[in-house]
C-alpha cells in the first residue's frame, strides 16, 4: 500500500500563496473615485458618515453577515400551526442586521430627512458601500416611494414619517405600533411586466373605514382583488400597488394591516427561488378585497408610480456601480497577494491589463451613479437638469446594468478557481449582477423609453448634450464619438432597431466626458482609446498598448 509522505510534524504541506482575506479597511477612502465625486457632486459634508459606513462594510462581520444572510435564505409561513393564515417570511438573522445598520445609516430616508443640499449624493455614496445588495430592494423602495405618496398629502402624512423614522423594528404588527416603516412595490403580473397596462388586478370603492373621499378618487378607500407575480420584500408594512379602477390603470397605498389592526387580504402564495439576490424574499401574491387608499388620480397610476420607478432605477445604477466596486477591490486584492510563475499576478503585464480594463469601468459607473444623483438633488424649476435627469436615468441604468454581469465575470476569473468557490464571495455578486438590469425595466424596454423620452421632450437630448459637451475639446476621441452619436439621430429610419446602440452611445459619451473631466490623465487617456475609439477588443483585457494600466490599477487597489 502506498504511503502519503508527511513532514516530521505530521503536517502533508505548508499553506503558502493563499490570500489574506480583505477586512480591515475604510471602504470609502479607498473608493478614490467615490470619495473624489462625493466631493464634487456636492456632497462632501457626508464624508464622515460615509467613512464610519466604510470603516464597518470593511470588518469581517459585515462580510459574514451578508454571507450569513445568503446561505440562509428567507422562508415563507403561509400559516400558522393552527391553521390560521399568517402569510409571513422569516428571516435569517443576519439579514434583520443588516436591514438595521442601512436605515440606521439612513440609506431609505437621508434626503427626505437632511435638509442638506446634496442629500441625494450624499445617500448614493452611502449606498455604493453596502455590502449586501438583497437589503437594497427594501432600502430602495422605501427611499423611492416618498415623491410617489406626496402626490396624495393626507397618505404622505400618515405614512412619511413612519419610512423615514432612523429605527428598524422588525415586527410584524400594524405601523402605528411600530418605531419604523418599509415600503415595497407590486406593479408585475403574471400576464406582463413590461407592459402594465396588462395588469387585471381590480379596485373596487369602498368605505369600510371612512376614510378619504366616498366614491373613489384620490385618497379614498378601495378593495383590490387580483394577484401579483412578483412582490419583493413581502414583509415591509406598505405597497404601492397598480389596479384598474373604473378610471383606468391607478396607483393604490396597500398597508399590510388594515387601520383596525386586522392583517390585510394580502396572501403570499409562493417565494421565488432566484438566481441570486438570495438573502432577499420575491413573492407571489394575491389580493382578496384587499384594503388600499388611491394615491394620485384615478387613471393616473404609471405617471404616479413612476415617480417611485425613476429613484429604483438611479439605485438600479448605484447599486451595479457598487457590485463593480466590489468585485474591482477583490480581483486587485487577490492579484497584490497572489503569484504565479515566480511574480505577483498584479504586476504580470496581462493581468495588469485586464485589471485596468475593470477598474476602468468601475470607475465610469461610479462617476456616472454620482452625476445622476446630483441631477436628483436639483431643485425641479431647473428646467435643464430635469431633462438630462429624465434622460440620463434611462440611459444610464441602460449601459452601467449590462456591464455589471460582465465585470463580474471577468473579475470572479481573476480569483482563479478560488473565485468559484463560495466562500470568495465572488459567485454572490455574480449572480446578484444580472439582476438591476431586468428589475426596474428590462434592457430593451429601457432602449425603448430613451426613444419615448426623446420623442415626448426633444430638449432633454440637448440637455444631455450639453452635459457631455462640458468637456468639448479636451480629446479628440470624445468630439468624434459624440459627433458620431449626434449623426444617429439624424437618420429617423430604423430607430427602434438601433435603440440599444443609440443609448450605448449615449452612455459612452456621458461617461467619456466625465472621466476627461474629472479622472487622471491615465483614466481618462485609456477609456477614450478603449471605449470611444474602438482601440480595444472585445474582451476585458485588451487595452492597446501605451495606456498606463499600472497607474490605473493603483488607483483602485486597497493597499496591502
Ligand atoms: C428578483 C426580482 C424581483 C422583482 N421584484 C419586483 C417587485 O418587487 N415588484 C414588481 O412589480 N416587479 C418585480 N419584479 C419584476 C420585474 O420588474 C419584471 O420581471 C420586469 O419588469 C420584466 O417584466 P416581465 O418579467 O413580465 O418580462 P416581459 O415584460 O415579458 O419582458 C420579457 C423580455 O422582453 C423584452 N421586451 C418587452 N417589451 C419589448 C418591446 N416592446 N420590444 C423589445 N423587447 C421587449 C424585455 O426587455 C424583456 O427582456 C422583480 C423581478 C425580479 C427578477
Amino acid at each position: 500500500m502506498a504511503t502519503v509522505s508527511r513532514t516530521p510534524s505530521g503536517a502533508t504541506h505548508e499553506v503558502v500563496n493563499q490570500v489574506p482575506p480583505l477586512e480591515g479597511h475604510d471602504a470609502f477612502e479607498a473608493n478614490r473615485p467615490l470619495s473624489e465625486a462625493l466631493e464634487r457632486e456636492g456632497g462632501g459634508w457626508a464624508r464622515e458618515r460615509a467613512s464610519a459606513l466604510g470603516t464597518w462594510a470593511g470588518t469581517a462581520e459585515a462580510r459574514r453577515w451578508a454571507a450569513e444572510a445568503n446561505e440562509h435564505p428567507p422562508v415563507l409561513q403561509t400559516h400558522d400551526r393552527y391553521g390560521n393564515r399568517v402569510d409571513e417570511v422569516e428571516f435569517h438573522p443576519a439579514w434583520h442586521e443588516l436591514l438595521g445598520r442601512a436605515v440606521a445609516h439612513e440609506i431609505h430616508s437621508l434626503p427626505w430627512t437632511s435638509g442638506e443640499p446634496g442629500a441625494h449624493t450624499a445617500r448614493a455614496a452611502l449606498m455604493m458601500l453596502f455590502p449586501e445588495a438583497g437589503v437594497g430592494c427594501p432600502i430602495s423602495m422605501t427611499y423611492a416611494a416618498v415623491p410617489a405618496l406626496r402626490a396624495t398629502p393626507d397618505i404622505a402624512e400618515e405614512w412619511v414619517p413612519r419610512l423615514t423614522s432612523a429605527t428598524y423594528d422588525r415586527r410584524f404588527i400594524p405601523a402605528p405600533e411600530k418605531d419604523g416603516a418599509l415600503c415595497g412595490m407590486a406593479m408585475t403580473e403574471k400576464q406582463g411586466g413590461s407592459d402594465v397596462r396588462a395588469n387585471t388586478t381590480a379596485a373596487q370603492p369602498t368605505n369600510r373605514f371612512a376614510v378619504g373621499a366616498d366614491g373613489g378618487g384620490a385618497g379614498a378607500e378601495y378593495e383590490l382583488t387580483g394577484h401579483k407575480w412578483f412582490c419583493s420584500a413581502p414583509m415591509c408594512d406598505l405597497f404601492l400597488v397598480l389596479a384598474q379602477a373604473d378610471g383606468g390603470l391607478s396607483c393604490f397605498a396597500l398597508p399590510r394591516f388594515t387601520p383596525d389592526g386586522e392583517r390585510n387580504a394580502f396572501h403570499l402564495q409562493r417565494l421565488k427561488d432566484k438566481l441570486g439576490n438570495r438573502s432577499n424574499a420575491s413573492s407571489e401574491v394575491e389580493f382578496r378585497g384587499a384594503w388600499a387608499r388611491m394615491v394620485g388620480e384615478e387613471g393616473r397610476g404609471v405617471p404616479t408610480i413612476i415617480e417611485m420607478v425613476n429613484h429604483t432605477r438611479l439605485d438600479c445604477v448605484i447599486g451595479t456601480a457598487a457590485i463593480m466596486r466590489f468585485a474591482v477591490e477583490q480581483a486587485t486584492w487577490h492579484t497584490s497577494h497572489r503569484a504565479a510563475f515566480g511574480k505577483t499576478l498584479i504586476d504580470q503585464p496581462l493581468m495588469t491589463n485586464v485589471l485596468a480594463d475593470l477598474c476602468l469601468e468601475s470607475e465610469a459607473a461610479t462617476l456616472a451613479a454620482m452625476r445622476l444623483a446630483r441631477a436628483y438633488d436639483n431643485p425641479d424649476d431647473d428646467r435643464a437638469e430635469t431633462l438630462f435627469k429624465r434622460l440620463a436615468t434611462a440611459v444610464i441604468k441602460y449601459w452601467v446594468c449590462k456591464r455589471g454581469p460582465a465585470v463580474t465575470g471577468e473579475a470572479l476569473e481573476c480569483l482563479g478557481g478560488n473565485g468559484y468557490v463560495e466562500a470568495s464571495g465572488m459567485p454572490r455578486l455574480y449572480r446578484e449582477a444580472p439582476l438591476s438590469s431586468i428589475w426596474e425595466g428590462s434592457g430593451n424596454v429601457i432602449a425603448l423609453d430613451v426613444l419615448r423620452a426623446l420623442s415626448s421632450s426633444p430638449e432633454s437630448l440637448d440637455a444631455f448634450f450639453a452635459e457631455v459637451e462640458l468637456a468639448a475639446g479636451a480629446d479628440p476621441r470624445l468630439d468624434a464619438h459624440v459627433a458620431a452619436v449626434r449623426d444617429e439621430f439624424t437618420r429617423p429610419e430604423g430607430l427602434e432597431t438601433r435603440a440599444r446602440r443609440i443609448v450605448e452611445g449615449l452612455a459612452l459619451a456621458l461617461q467619456g466626458s466625465l472621466v476627461v473631466r474629472h479622472s487622471p490623465p491615465a483614466v481618462a487617456d485609456a477609456f477614450c482609446a478603449a471605449r470611444l475609439d474602438g482601440d480595444a477588443g472585445l474582451a476585458f483585457g485588451t487595452l492597446p498598448a501605451g495606456v498606463d494600466t499600472r497607474a490605473i490599477v493603483e488607483r483602485h487597489r486597497v493597499a496591502a
